[in-house]
């Protein structure tokens, strides 16, 4: 596993035209999104015994492979947006490793008919691969700014089963509670426990733990159907912090 903390893998140099296919959008980034997805499928390998399985499932992998993340970067970073590494994305935030947001989303074992939330939409890419797989997305973003676009460019992609909303996602989104599956992206001290009660028994999050500017563990929550909780960690990761009044 080679660039889970951001370390630059492939120069990916490509430009921009977009050709609708049968229903599809063929677009000059194919080559460099499949070789994105080459990456993954290796950190995954390389990965397994944390992981617990040699391949991601390949619903997942297909989401990978056509979700458009080039449309969710900054202008500037059009030529490194399938690079396997977390991009800046203003606001001192950042786009996750594609690797990260395959596996954190391989964990949650979302299903077609899955209500999933995400606390942290960033630019949207990770709100954008759930789509693909589940019913409905639910995604809080706390910075202005950052939620507008996202949520701006993800009606632009024509995702209508998603819905971004500004705010502190660490109290969750009562009014769509339960969820089959929570996403956090941002990590926090510790596991919020209005997302704990706002997960649906049966249900799975996926959230980093741990002290800001250090090493984070991946954590696994599990809600049996009788409403215990049990967690494992994955691996170690480093993400931004979970921000907020809480
Ligand atoms: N999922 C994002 C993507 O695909 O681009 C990446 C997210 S970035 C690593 C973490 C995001 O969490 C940032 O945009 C940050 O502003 C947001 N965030 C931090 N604390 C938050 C909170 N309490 N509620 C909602 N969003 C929060």
């Amino acid at each position: 596993m080679k660039h889970r903390f951001g370390y630059c893998s492939i120069a990916v140099f490509v430009v921009g035209l977009a050709v609708p296919v049968a229903g599809h959008t063929r677009d000059l980034y194919e080559d460099a999104r499949m070789a994105m997805v080459e990456e993954i499928e290796a950190d995954v390998r390389q990965t397994s015994l944390a992981l617990d399985k040699e391949a991601l499932d390949p619903r997942v992998m297909d989401a990978m492979a056509s979700v458009p993340r080039h449309r969710l970067v900054p202008d500037e970073l059009l030529d490194v947006a399938y690079e396997n590494r977390p991009l800046p994305i203003g606001h001192g935030q950042t786009i996750s490793q594609p690797y990260i947001v395959a596996i954190m989303t391989d964990l949650l074992n979302i299903t077609p008919a899955s209500r999933v939330l995400e606390v942290g939409t960033g630019s949207g890419y990770q709100a954008a691969i759930l789509a693909e797989l589940a019913e409905q997305v639910y995604t809080i973003e706390i910075i202005e700014p950052l939620g507008m676009l996202a949520r701006d460019n993800l009606e632009k992609l024509g995702y209508d089963n998603i819905e971004v909303r500004i705010g502190d996602g660490y109290h969750g989104w009562q009014e769509h509670a339960p969820f089959d599956a929570i996403v956090v992206t941002a990590a926090a001290s510790h596991i919020p426990p209005p997302l704990i009660g706002q997960l649906k028994a049966g249900g799975r999050m996926i959230i980093p733990v741990g002290s800001r500017f250090m090493v984070q563990q991946l954590v696994l929550v599990a809600k049996d159907t009788e409403g215990n909780v049990t967690t494992r960690q994955i691996l170690p990761v480093r993400f931004v912090p979970l921000t907020g009044s809480h």
